[in-house]
C-alpha cells in the first residue's frame, strides 16, 4: 500500500516539477494559474493520479481476510458488500480531499517559488503522508475484520465464548492488555461489560486486537500472561 501511495506523490511531485517550469518560462502568471487549479475538480485530479488504487487495494483485502476467517455463523453477501461500500466512500472521500490538498500545495508552491525537494516537504506536510495512508488502510480493514466477527458473534450460538485477541507486546495498549485478561466470555457478557465500546473499533487507532471465538484451552496462554501484566508480575 505504502509503494501505491509513494507513487501517488511522486507523479505529483513531476507535474509539479513541470507546471514549475512552464511559469518559470512565462507560460502563464500566478492569476491564470490559480484560475486553472481552481476550475480542475479534485476528484479528477484524484482519477488522474492513480489515487483509487488504495481503495481497490483495500478491496482485495477484504477477500483475504475473509478468506483467513474461522466462520462461526453464516454472514450474508449483502451485509459484507455494503461494509465494503461504506469503506469505499470513506477512501472516495479521502481522495478528493487529498487531491484538493494537493491542488493548494502546488499554488503555495509556486508563490513560494519552491524547488521540488521543497514541494516534496510540502506535501508530506499538507497532505497524508505515505505512511500515514498505509496506517489509515490497515486501520479500516481492521475494522472491517472487527464488524464481521462482530456480527457473527451476534447470530452465532450463544453460549459460544470470545476473547480479546492480538499480540501481547510493548505496543499494546492497557485497555487491551485489560482487555485480553478478562479472559473468555459469551457475547453478551461483553456487551454487557466496560468494553463494549471497544468491540468494533478496537481501544485505539490501529489498534491490532479484536474477538476471537475461544474454542481450545491453548488460548488461555495469552489471557494468563495479559493478567500477570496487569498485576506487575510480567513486563512486556
Ligand atoms: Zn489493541
Amino acid at each position: 500500500m505504502e509503494r501505491r501511495w509513494i507513487k501517488v506523490t511522486e507523479e505529483l511531485a513531476d507535474k509539479y516539477a513541470l507546471i514549475l517550469k512552464d511559469y518559470k518560462a512565462g507560460a502563464f502568471t500566478i492569476e491564470e494559474l490559480a484560475g486553472f487549479l481552481a476550475a480542475q475538480p479534485p476528484a479528477e485530479l484524484a482519477r488522474g493520479l492513480g489515487m483509487q488504487s488504495n481503495t481497490n487495494f483495500l478491496l482485495n483485502r477484504y477477500e483475504e481476510v475473509l478468506a483467513g476467517m474461522v466462520a462461526h455463523a453464516p454472514v450474508t453477501e449483502t451485509f459484507l458488500a455494503s461494509l465494503q461500500t461504506l469503506d469505499a466512500h470513506i477512501y472516495e472521500g479521502i481522495n478528493t480531499k487529498t487531491a484538493a490538498e494537493m491542488q493548494k500545495a502546488v499554488f503555495q508552491a509556486v508563490v513560494g517559488d519552491l524547488n521540488e525537494s521543497q514541494f516534496r516537504d510540502l506535501i508530506s506536510t499538507e497532505t497524508l503522508t505515505p505512511k500515514q495512508m498505509n496506517a489509515q488502510v490497515n486501520d479500516t480493514i481492521r475494522t472491517f475484520q472487527r464488524s464481521v466477527q462482530t456480527e457473527q458473534a451476534q447470530t452465532g450460538p450463544e453460549n459460544l465464548q470470545w476473547i480479546w485477541s492480538g499480540p501481547l507486546d510493548d505496543r499494546t495498549s492497557d485497555d487491551c492488555v485489560m482487555m485480553i485478561a478478562e479472559g473468555p466470555m459469551t457475547y453478551a457478557e461483553w456487551q454487557a461489560s466496560q468494553w463494549s465500546w471497544a468491540l468494533q473499533s478496537g481501544t485505539h487507532f490501529n489498534c491490532r486486537h479484536q474477538l476471537e471465538a475461544f474454542v481450545q484451552q491453548e488460548q488461555i496462554g495469552e489471557v494468563k500472561r495479559a493478567q500477570s501484566v496487569e498485576e506487575g508480575a510480567v513486563k512486556l
